[in-house]
């Protein structure tokens, strides 16, 4: 079984030689004698997710644990279980959850896996939008930006693996709806498919506050908080009297220990702006009504979804990476294997 270990901690933007692949021996496809009530799992697909570069740090004060050098990194995986001394799984059962980046991972706290009903939606959707990132579009939209039809909202980020759900869920709701992007190609998919009033490619924007103010002339009242640094500027100076700012991620800011480009925080003062940072897990009694909710949309035709596959656990590293520099057009994956 082949693994991506990380090699050292690391307090810079990731690259792809801080992972290695490993051969970590042949793996007896059963669950091992006195390992407990466990699951071992065979891996499908692998969720690239920017909140991973934050446990590529020697840092133990965030919400979830650093990674360990030399141990398969973590992160969502897409898998069938092999074999299983567990009740509530038997071989065969597709589930997802948190696992590692190998071939093959024993998984001893099975609780935490959720099993997939295989249907007409593609298994990899599992891991988007109907996985974590669709599920932090949906209780960031609803539950921390508290949306009125008529609105007027801006999500950054937004061809991305939650920014794409955020944008058409505010279609939805009846709101009107701008994205930014980082390349021509990403604008075009965010007019075209999925169906934002406007859309701009941020990179071409010499000036982000009077694009925004082209945008909105008459002000942001929802701003989905994707990228931070001078973007999150200039949505402050643009948004309107008690308008909302849902803080789910600053990707721009990862890595860094004090945030760079903010000048125009007094805004929310004067504005009385509320400024809500919040973390999908915090929300879990919503994820059932959010499954039915986005399956119902996705087999409706209201929501599409875009993701990016990159082929082969050897070619996980640069997909991650790649996060980091708007490679991904849509939400990036990887797939494993393909039975
Ligand atoms: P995406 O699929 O959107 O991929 C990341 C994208 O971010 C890139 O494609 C790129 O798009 C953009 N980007 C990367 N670096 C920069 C930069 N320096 N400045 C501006 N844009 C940049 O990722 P996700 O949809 O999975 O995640 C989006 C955000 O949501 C992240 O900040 C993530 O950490 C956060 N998140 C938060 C959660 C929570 O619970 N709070 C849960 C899940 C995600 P482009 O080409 O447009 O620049």
């Amino acid at each position: 079984s082949r693994k991506v270990v990380l090699r050292a901690y690391i307090d810079r933007a990731p690259r792809e030689d801080d992972m290695e692949l490993v051969d970590g021996g042949d793996v007896a496809l059963r669950v091992p004698e006195g390992a407990g009530p466990a699951v071992l799992v065979k891996h499908l697909y692998l969720s690239c997710d920017p909140y991973m570069r934050g446990r590529m740090r020697d840092f133990h004060g965030s919400y979830i644990p650093p990674f360990k050098p030399g141990s398969a990194i973590e992160g969502f995986g897409l898998c069938r279980v092999v074999d299983s001394t567990h009740p509530g799984f038997s071989a065969g059962d597709i589930v997802s959850g948190m696992t590692g980046w190998e071939d093959y991972s024993l998984i001893t706290k099975p609780e935490q896996l959720r099993k997939i009903q295989q249907s007409d939606i593609p298994l990899s959707y599992h891991l988007g939008l109907l996985g974590m990132p669709g599920f932090t579009a949906y209780v960031g939209f609803y539950e921390i930006c508290l949306p009125k039809k008529g609105e007027f909202v801006f999500v950054s980020a937004a061809s991305g693996a939650v920014g794409q759900i955020v944008g058409q869920l505010a279609k939805l709701h009846g709101c009107y709806v701008v994205g930014s992007a980082g390349t021509d190609q990403k604008v075009e998919l965010l007019k075209e498919k999925f169906g934002f009033d406007a859309a701009f490619n941020y990179k071409e924007e010499p000036d982000l506050t009077a694009a925004l103010k082209r945008y909105f002339p008459d002000g942001i009242d929802i701003y989905f908080e994707n990228v931070g640094g001078p973007m999150l500027d200039a949505v402050l100076l643009n948004m309107r009297m008690h308008g909302r700012i849902a803080v789910c991620g600053m990707v721009s800011q990862h890595g860094l220990t004090a945030p760079i480009g903010i000048h125009n925080l007094y805004c929310l003062v004067s504005k009385r702006i509320h400024m809500k940072g919040f973390i999908q897990s915090d929300h879990l009694h919503l994820f059932l009504r959010f499954v039915e909710d986005i399956t119902k949309h996705y087999r409706d035709g209201k929501i599409v979804y875009v993701e990016d596959m990159t082929s082969g656990l050897e070619n996980g590293p640069a997909a991650f990476v790649g996060l980091f520099s708007g490679k991904n057009v849509g939400k990036q994956v990887v797939c494993v294997s393909q039975d």
